[in-house]
């Protein structure tokens, strides 16, 4: 069930205004490829790029998500893959959470085995002390603690997404999220 609220509204709109500046900054001189890692970064990502006044391609991926007591295998199966060439390109990949790493890893290598010129991390929220995998986060909104959240994109079995601010999700004992 849905417990306190961790992140407010007010306070996803600083994070993410605040991620919009640092990122306009390193965007001089750049040929950018926003990449939303689909389904839980959207709300992040439309926000996001909305507020970066730079030229830019978006485009979308989607990895397998893995279930409730498995991780990533390391070997990341794609639902979803881009549509343009990102050969030559500095690409941002735009995720919601980083947890143990594990899926952002694997993404990022897929990314750069096709030769973009740059390949850089952005995350709305991260667990560092969940972190199993050493993958860069270039850019990160906020950092949390060791709590399952929901909303702002995030779901727990695809409900919750369309919450307006981070909430605090407690499991009823049954399947752990
Ligand atoms: P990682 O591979 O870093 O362990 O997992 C990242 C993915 O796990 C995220 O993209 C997200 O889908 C899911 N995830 C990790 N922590 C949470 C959380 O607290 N809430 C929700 N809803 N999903 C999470």
């Amino acid at each position: 069930m849905l417990g306190e609220t961790v992140i407010t509204r007010a306070e996803l709109e600083r994070a993410v205004e605040a991620l919009a500046r640092t990122i306009e900054a390193d965007l001089e001189g750049r040929d950018p490829v926003f990449i939303c890692v689909l389904k839980g970064a959207v709300y992040f990502f439309t926000a996001l790029t909305q507020r970066i006044r730079h030229p830019m391609v978006v485009d979308f991926i989607q990895a397998s998500s893995y279930g409730a007591t498995t991780e990533s295998s390391g070997t990341v199966t794609l639902i979803k893959d881009v549509t343009v060439d990102i050969a030559g390109k500095d690409v941002y990949v735009v995720e919601d959470i980083v947890d143990t790493g594990l899926t952002l890893a694997d993404v990022v290598a897929l990314l750069r085995a096709r030769h973009p010129r740059s390949v850089q991390v952005v995350a709305l929220l991260s667990k560092p002390s969940r972190r199993k995998v050493a993958v860069a986060v270039d850019f990160t909104g906020i950092e949390i603690e060791d709590r399952f959240v929901v909303g702002f994109g995030l779901d727990f079995a695809e409900r919750f997404r369309n919450l307006p601010e981070i909430r605090e999700f407690v499991s009823d004992g049954e399947a752990t999220p």
